[in-house]
């Protein structure tokens, strides 16, 4: 099972099935395990069943019949050798393979030790197979002009490549694997042919038909392509020998070459080498310039060894002691139950998360780890018993321990040495998951310095002391992800997208961050660290007057007033606000207080919060936007079906429209803080008027139910609602929409996603998408025009409002309100001060015709210099 979870990668799922739950009679199979299996490894692609003879067989096929009628049709019993066709099936499984190919590949698993037992050259079981399966293709589409160049212990030969093979073991199942994986990646043909023992062609895409080469250390192959993506594939092949087939070996050639005497390597891990003074480039998210040591941040409780990431020392997070009694009054084992999903929902994504890290810190094996651990938190052994305990009154902590302990306790019985070290796993894991019901949930970095992440996410970011965490780093993520996003409205340096060499960086490591140029520094030169010292307190005298003046209204040149609100996501976001002089809250980001709760806020909770931020603005206007999760925000304890693509999934108000329970709850408890406060309603990801109508439907039922029940609301129509703009569906519908609602918010960040198709989330791509081009500024134009063609406001919360060179085009095309997180707001209500309505509208009429993001940062910097 280990060796095909390493072919198979994290994608498939691999349940063991067998053996009985009888310490003293551990041997035979348990037909209810093996329906709690496939139901572990369930997918809807279907699940196929290994078995060995005996009663395995009988246990399969009770189980079949234990299974409800839909799954039944999905799952399939297979006669194929356990062992090879495990192996061989889970690569068909890795490559998307429907579930009777893969069964078909798991009965071809043994044609390769058939092959190597009884060898032919002329006439091999592979060979035959190839040709009796039609696979073999005739060569010579590839000319070896345009093949990849070859590289020492490979050579071009008239129709492919020729490779040595220097793998001690030689082609064994996981270099293998990796090879028909690699193979299955191209629209070609390819084929291999172990030219030492004269066996093959066989097809490169079947890892049981590749066994039949034998290929050992010494052996020469050659690989064969045609079709489309013909040089691609070889060159892909040839890589991945260079590569050393991803396996890990006895040094080679190229990581063996002396460094240069000037520089000391600080870290090697997963081959890359960074030397001191070196500067890894990405995006700059958060202003200012921070220096001090690495800070891995590290999720709770991994249970990982620390020694075998030299890159990633943990840092350790602090337990405070609470006690399990997070039911308060009256025990509810529905709550208890659903209490203990959510701590196992939160553990999941904290272990799938440490997951990403590891394996971008190279180690591959490591993160299989993860794999075994994500497989238990769905382990029904463990759930089944936790759940009839709660059920019999124990709390979900109480619970889920003693299934934990009687679990590890049947292991550590076993005479199996594998199975009892994996103790350690399931004990690791059950900590992980304890620790989230005791509320000790976050990692927490209690060493100042420079926080070093793979990827920023809310959850992460809310755990930050300012305090403590000087500075953030993250190797992989957009400048608009919302992690960037939080981290900016806590005025903390950052620059992400930094690549995953970061992740390299020994803890401890001096780092020199600068987070408006996007770069860390490692371990800099004192001169280096002395010029970004001056570079932070030279500040042009403007910045001074702006923050003098931060608290008074921002009015243009001819007199019109803009108004600058934050952006918040708690109360303390509130209060930065309030006390950098904001002039409301442009945008209160609820979704972060409910991910910031353990469980569903209720109704009066909610209405608490945004009460007292209503009372921290003190009469100052706050725009509740309804909760916006889905994508990358996710509530753990809300547990949905997985999205392939999240972003363009059951996001914002339509989950709101989908359990309007929720959205009924926080409707009622914005309407009766709005009866008291200026609060203004806004709905998050719209995009047609029908789902408008919905929504304020609910608004009307809300204020029904509750004057029904003689609770003070705001009559209708006292109380603004409006929509955010952040779909091209909403922009071109805008004169539509207008008609429905009181004013429309720009969210910059997922219009500018959606209308270049790039994931904020993604640094690859991250650069195409600037909120600046012209396409973006059509579809704002567009939506203004319907605005104020319809008497209504229209505002901009997405980042580009606190891009101080977009205020002016902002203005000119009819924005009135810029919502900015809280540092931001001096700076922008400066950049109105300097505008001029007359020539804003005329500078964006010109930026509109433009052609690029870079033309009309030009342009307004040309008309800066202009109108001085
Ligand atoms: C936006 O998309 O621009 C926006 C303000 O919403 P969020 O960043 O929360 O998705
Ligand atoms: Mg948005």
């Amino acid at each position: 099972m280990e060796l095909a979870r390493q072919v198979a990668g994290p994608g498939v799922a691999i349940v063991a099935a067998g053996g009985l739950d009888q310490p003293d009679h551990p041997l035979g199979t348990d037909a209810a395990l093996v329906v709690r299996s496939v139901a572990a490894a369930w997918s809807e692609a279907g699940v196929l069943v290994l078995m060995d003879l005996g009663s395995a067989v009988l246990s399969a096929e009770t189980a079949l019949e234990l299974l409800g009628e839909e799954r039944r049709s999905r799952v399939l019993l297979c006669p194929a050798p356990l062992v090879e066709g495990a192996v061989a099936a889970a690569v068909a499984a890795r490559l998307g393979a429907p579930l009777e190919k893969v069964a078909s590949e798991a009965m071809a698993g043994l044609t390769g030790k058939q092959a190597q037992l009884s060898p032919g050259p002329e006439q091999t079981a592979g060979a035959a197979e190839s040709e009796r399966s039609g696979a073999l293709q005739e060569t010579g589409e590839f000319a070896s002009s345009e093949g990849p160049e070859p590289s020492p212990g490979e050579g071009s030969v008239a129709d492919g490549v020729e490779l040595s093979i220097t793998e001690p073991l030689g082609l064994h199942a996981r270099p293998a694997a990796r090879l028909v994986e690699t193979v299955g990646n191209f629209d070609a043909t390819v084929t291999l042919e172990n030219l030492t023992s004269g066996k093959g062609p066989v097809p490169a895409n079947s890892l049981s038909m590749v066994a039949t080469l034998g290929v050992r250390q010494g052996d020469r192959v050659l690989v064969r392509a045609s079709g489309p993506q013909a040089a691609q594939a070889l060159q892909a092949v040839v890589d991945l020998a260079a590569a050393g087939f991803g396996e890990p070996s006895a040094p080679r050639p190229t990581e063996s070459a002396p460094v240069a005497s000037d520089t000391r390597p600080l870290a090697t891990s997963a081959g890359l080498t960074i030397a001191p003074g070196e500067v890894l480039r990405g995006f700059g998210v958060s202003p200012g310039i921070a220096s001090g040591p690495a800070r891995h941040l590290q999720s709770a409780a991994a249970g990982l060894s620390r020694d075998a990431l030299p890159g990633l020392a943990a840092s350790q997070s602090s337990k405070s002691a609470l006690t399990d009694s997070p039911t308060g009054h009256g025990f509810d084992p529905e709550v208890e139950w659903a209490r203990l999903q959510a701590a196992i929902e939160s553990t999941a994504l904290d272990v799938a998360s440490e997951r990403k890290r590891v394996l971008a810190a190279g180690a591959s094996d490591e993160a299989q780890i993860f794999d075994a651990h994500l497989l238990l938190l769905r382990d029904e052994a463990l759930l089944g018993p936790a759940r009839s305990m709660v059920d019999q009154g124990r709390s979900a902590l109480d619970a889920w321990e003693s299934s934990v302990a009687t679990m590890a306790e049947r292991w550590r019985e076993l005479s199996d040495a594998y199975q009892r070290e994996r103790v350690h796993d399931l004990e690791s894991i059950g900590a992980q998951v304890s620790a989230h019901l005791r509320g000790e949930r976050r990692a927490a970095v209690l060493e100042p310095g420079i926080v070093v992440v793979a990827e920023l996410t809310p959850a992460e970011v809310a755990g930050f002391d300012p305090a403590v965490v000087s500075g953030v780093g993250a190797a992989f993520g957009g400048p608009t992800s919302h992690g960037a996003i939080l981290v900016r409205a806590l005025g903390i340096p950052a620059a992400v997208g930094l690549g995953e060499q970061l992740l390299s960086v020994p803890e401890g490591t001096p780092l020199l961050l600068d987070g408006s140029a996007g770069t860390v520094c490692i371990d800099p030169s004192p001169s280096e660290h002395g010029s970004a010292v001056e570079r932070a307190q030279h500040r042009p005298d403007g910045d001074d007057r702006a923050r003098r003046m931060a608290a008074e209204p921002a009015v243009t040149i001819d007199g019109t007033r803009i108004e600058v609100a934050a952006n918040a996501g708690s109360i303390e976001d509130a209060e930065r606000a309030a006390a950098i002089g904001a002039d409301g809250i442009g945008l209160l980001r609820t979704e972060f207080i409910f991910m910031d709760a353990e469980a569903m806020p209720t109704e009066a909770q909610q209405e608490a919060v945004y009460r007292r931020i209503a009372e921290t603005l003190a009469g100052r206007p706050v725009v509740v936007r309804t909760l916006d999760v889905g994508a990358d925000k996710p509530l753990p304890y809300l547990s949905r079906p997985p999205e392939a693509n999240p972003q363009l999934g059951q996001r914002g108000l339509r989950l709101g429209l989908a359990r309007p329970d929720l959205l009924l709850a926080q409707l009622r408890a914005v309407l009766r803080v709005a009866a008291d406060h200026p609060l203004k309603l806004m709905f998050p990801m719209v995009a047609t008027e029908a789902e408008v109508a919905s929504a304020m439907e609910l608004v009307e039922q809300a204020r029904s139910e509750l004057h029904s029940e003689g609770v003070a609301v705001p009559d209708k129509g006292s109380m603004q609602v409006g929509v955010m703009i952040e779909v091209p569906a909403a922009a071109l519908g805008a004169r539509t929409l207008a008609k429905s609602v009181d004013f429309f918010s720009v969210g910059t960040n997922d219009l500018t996603q959606y209308t270049f198709a790039v994931d904020r989330d993604l640094a690859s791509v991250a650069s195409l998408a600037d909120a600046m081009h012209p396409a973006v500024l059509r579809l704002i134009d567009l939506a203004a025009r319907a605005a104020l063609a319809a008497g209504r406001w229209i505002g901009v919360c997405g980042e580009l409002a606190a891009d101080p060179a977009a205020v002016p085009v902002l203005i000119g095309l009819g924005v009135r309100e810029l919502s900015v997180s809280p540092p931001s707001v001096a700076a922008v209500k400066q950049a109105v001060r300097e505008a001029d309505v007359t020539s804003c509208a005329e500078l964006a009429a010109r930026v509109l015709e433009l052609p690029s993001a870079a033309a009309v940062r030009a342009e307004v910097a040309r008309n800066r210099s202009r109108t001085g």
